[in-house]
């Protein structure tokens, strides 16, 4: 078995783990990124088919920002100098309710003011409630910001005098709080309406990750690359490369050696051993410590016990519809919509126990955002929706293809009817991603793309102050979906910067 030796090893180059190598890169650590994979990005990247080039994944990315007014993810790109074209997303979302007993059409700005001027429009005498709404997310959103820089330790008196509204409600349900604040239901409605983003209803759902999600959209609007994600996932391997890291792709991280409970090295399936002190992880933890961890058994029956309380995020399903019609001729003017048959989110997320018509579409007009995205004369939407648990586990090989394709003609049928369209004589290309496909080409467990749920419990503030604890080995850390940050391309983004910064600090103690 070859050997070599580097200062940090990362597993994985999906957002996290790109984001962790160019950070230690930058610092000077000399660091080896493995992807199983031939590209880099994970779910961040992009495909062809005909003369389509599909985004995978990205619907909108938070905390970005532009020249001037750049957001936390925005400035650790800068600073990576990153060179990425970002075109502004036109409106937060539109949000249709379809059902025989409830309707709803609603469009939603970015920016604070213009959203609450919207929903009084909306929801007449709301304005108080979603102003105290929203100057309670922007508190969160500086706790977390103190929380993070606190890495782990900050300092109680700072955040009982400074931050007391988040402590307060850093252990609530989204419902809760705005229960607790009396905002009117239409008004809760509307609000609520990008909980599909994070997989969870509100009545589970943490205050804080909402909170800070949404005022993110708000304050800085959202993001897109031109080029698909794809873009982001190259331009942080060409950062990676500048500052002297090195990339292995097409190569398997087979095992996390240890030794005294501190990491010694990884092999991979490529027969070599990697020594190493670091190892910053874009897996899942649990398939970490159930499948690749060596030895330190007392640990991994820690660190299994932490996984076993935990839920898996939902499964990803998309139907990709390259279209020989335009937007224009489609009627839609909008680029990011919610469909739901009802605002009732707990009957929608118990929906998605269920293979079949799955109610939850999230759904994106992509040329409404780049008009040049396809050919002239064409059009791309893509339609995301999610399942939980058991929902695939009937599907074999036999039934795959029927399965998947039985959801698509629902989809194109929901949403055909939802927004008044007909997309089905104008479909020339077609494409679908089940969670077995996410679990293909991301190693995504079980085909979830978003981490753990992020429960109450399991919420941002736990999380973070658990940072510490996490180091059930010395010298592991993780980032992406499955870390401190929970899920989604910013928070991925973030874990990855934070987890490599603190490996750098560990670094030195090394020497
Ligand atoms: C359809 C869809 C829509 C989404 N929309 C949005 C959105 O609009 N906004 C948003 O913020 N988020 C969105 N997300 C969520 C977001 O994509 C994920 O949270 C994020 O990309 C996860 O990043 P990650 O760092 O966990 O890495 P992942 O993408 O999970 O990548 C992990 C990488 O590690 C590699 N790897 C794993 N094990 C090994 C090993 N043993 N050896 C070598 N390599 C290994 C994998 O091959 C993979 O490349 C969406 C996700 C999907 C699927």
């Amino acid at each position: 078995m070859s050997e070599r030796t580097y200062d940090v090893v990362v597993i994985g180059a999906g957002n996290g783990g790109l984001a962790a190598a160019a950070t230690t890169a930058q610092k000077g650590m000399k660091t080896l990124l493995i992807e199983q994979h031939s590209l880099p990005g994970g779910f961040a990247s992009s495909f062809v088919r005909g003369r389509f080039e599909f985004e995978p994944s990205l619907h909108e990315l938070c905390d970005v920002g532009k020249e001037g007014e750049w957001g936390g993810c925005g400035t650790f790109f800068k600073d990576l100098g990153l060179d990425i074209e970002w075109v502004p997303v036109p409106e937060a979302y539109r949000m249709v309710i379809t059902g025989k007993d409830e309707k709803l059409d609603v469009t939603m700005p970015f920016g604070v003011k213009e959203y609450i001027d919207k929903m009084e429009h909306y929801v007449p005498k709301s304005r108080e409630f979603i102003t105290k709404f929203f100057d309670l997310c922007q508190e969160v959103l500086e706790a977390i910001g103190y929380l993070g820089a606190s890495k782990g330790n900050p300092d109680k008196k700072i955040l009982t005098s400074k931050y007391a509204n988040f402590l307060k409600t850093a252990s609530y349900s989204v419902d809760q709080v705005e229960k607790a604040l009396k905002i009117p239901q239409k008004a809760r409605d509307i609000l609520n309406a990008y909980w599909c983003y994070l997989g969870t209803d509100t009545a589970h759902l943490g205050f804080t990750v909402y909170a800070a999600m949404l005022i993110k959209y708000l304050l800085v609007g959202a993001y897109i690359p031109k080029m698909r994600s794809h873009e982001i996932s190259l331009a942080f391997e060409k950062a990676i490369r500048d500052f002297g890291g090195e990339i292995a792709y097409s190569t398997k991280v087979e095992k996390i050696l240890v030794e005294n409970e501190s990491v010694i090295g990884v092999t991979t399936d490529k027969g070599e051993k990697i020594n190493t002190k670091h190892v910053i992880c874009n897996a899942p933890r649990h398939v970490a410590y159930g499948h690749m961890v060596e030895g330190a058994d007392d640990v991994k029956a820690k660190a299994n016990r932490e996984f076993n309380a935990r839920k898996v995020g939902g499964k990803g399903y998309v139907a990709y519809f390259g279209l020989n019609k335009t937007v224009q001729e489609l009627g839609i003017s909008d680029y990011s919509y919610f469909i739901y048959p009802t605002t009732d989110n707990k009957k929608l997320y118990n929906s998605m126990f269920k293979r079949g018509d799955n109610p939850v579409q999230a759904i994106v007009f992509l040329n409404n955002a780049i008009p040049d995205c396809s050919p002239p004369g064409t059009s791309i939407i893509s339609v995301t929706t999610l399942y939980k648990d058991n929902a695939w586990d009937d599907v074999d090989e036999v039934k795959y293809v029927k399965a998947k394709n039985d959801i698509a003609k629902n989809i194109v049928r929901d949403v055909e009817a939802a927004l008044n369209i007909k997309i089905s004589d104008a479909i020339e290309e077609f494409c679908v991603a089940s969670p077995q496909t996410f679990a293909r080409y991301t190693g995504a467990y079980d085909g979830g793309i978003y981490g753990y749920e992020s429960e109450t419990w399991d919420s941002l503030l736990p999380r973070l102050l658990m940072m510490k604890e996490d180091l059930y080995i010395k010298g592991l850390r993780f980032v992406g979906g499955y870390g401190f940050r929970c899920h989604g391309y910013s928070s991925g983004y973030m874990s990855g910067n934070t987890k490599g910064l603190l490996t750098y600090k560990d670094s030195l103690e090394d020497k």
